[in-house]
């Protein structure tokens, strides 16, 4: 009852028309050249996870997607275009100096994280080479794939929920959709701070060149599913009425796993009948709906507990 819904307005509203009959929708072709002229960051700030901004006509005014005048906008930045605290000028000066000059530095310029082997930590547990990290109800919740179009950032995927599971921010291949006020997106050197207004963090990660991203800390609901992470190890919880069950993942490593982390929420039972480790299945919790490490070639689990709490 939470999700789909939610899901079903963001895509109303991508469809969105215009008076003139314009779609939200802007043609990949398009969304690139915007992408490569913005040098893949907001174009005030430089932050690397973005949204399209009509900038001169305004999405209501435009009867088509001109590259020159649409420009990549962060959250931040946008808001204060809407409080009247950034003129249009301004952002338009902005994207032309982006645009023109050779001094500007693409979001993460000094990191090299060109290869396309990430290896991925949650705390103690390790994903190497998986870009499908958390799937729930075969719905990808968060993925970071190596860059792509000669962007030195990796591509970030995730929804996010707040506190009753109901989904309050997607991003979408580092394009932020969902409400502007709810939620915080940072920035600063090489970590990535997602929080919401009232300072939860979402996630938290840090970029280490040439290959690695260490996700240091990770609170993610949906419906009945709580995800964290932080430096005790990764917890894959499971709520039914007041009490909740944890599955512990301490020591852990994998390789090239489809999924890091599946969870199907519709399994009533929230406490493991027992684990069971396949080949190329990876680790599932039977009964509970949760598998870990879905078709890795290589696995290395040492430290697999639960618990249940009672609120
Ligand atoms: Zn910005």
């Amino acid at each position: 009852m939470f999700g789909p819904p939610q899901a079903a307005e963001t895509n109303a509203n991508a469809m969105k028309k215009n008076r003139y009959g314009l779609s939200r929708y802007i043609p990949e072709d398009i969304a690139l050249e915007v992408r490569r002229r913005s040098k893949f960051g907001c174009v005030v700030c430089r932050c690397a996870v973005y949204q399209y901004e009509h900038i001169d006509p305004s999405f209501a005014h435009a009867t088509k997607h001109d590259p020159e005048k649409i420009c990549l906008l962060c959250g931040g930045c946008h808001d204060k275009v809407t409080r009247r605290r950034l003129s249009k000028e301004s952002v338009q000066a902005k994207y032309l100096q982006v645009m023109q000059s050779n001094e500007i530095r693409r979001p993460f310029e000094e990191l090299d994280l060109a290869t396309q082997n990430i290896s991925v930590s949650m705390s103690t547990a390790k994903f190497e080479h998986t870009q499908n990290l958390i799937q729930i109800n075969g719905r990808k919740f968060l993925s970071i794939t190596p860059p792509t179009e000669g962007s030195s950032f990796p591509t970030l995927s995730g929804i996010f929920c707040d506190h009753n599971g109901q989904e309050t921010l997607r991003i979408t291949n580092n394009v932020w959709e969902g409400a502007i006020n709810a939620w915080d997106i940072q920035v600063v050197s090489t970590q990535v701070s997602i929080r919401t207004a009232n300072g939860r963090t979402a996630l938290e990660f840090l970029i280490e060149p040439p290959d690695k991203i260490k996700i240091k800390e990770l609170n993610m609901y949906f419906e009945n599913c709580h995800l964290i992470c932080n430096k005790d190890g990764l917890l894959v919880g499971r709520a039914r009425g007041k009490r909740r069950t944890y599955i512990g993942v301490g020591n852990f490593e994998c390789g090239h796993a489809k999924i890091g982390v599946d969870i199907d929420s519709s399994f009533k039972n929230i406490m493991p009948r027992g684990l069971k480790i396949t080949g190329g299945e990876g680790v599932s919790l039977e009964g509970t709906g949760i598998r870990i490490a879905v078709g890795a070639g290589m696995m290395y689990v040492n430290d697999i507990n639960v618990w249940t709490h009672q609120e």
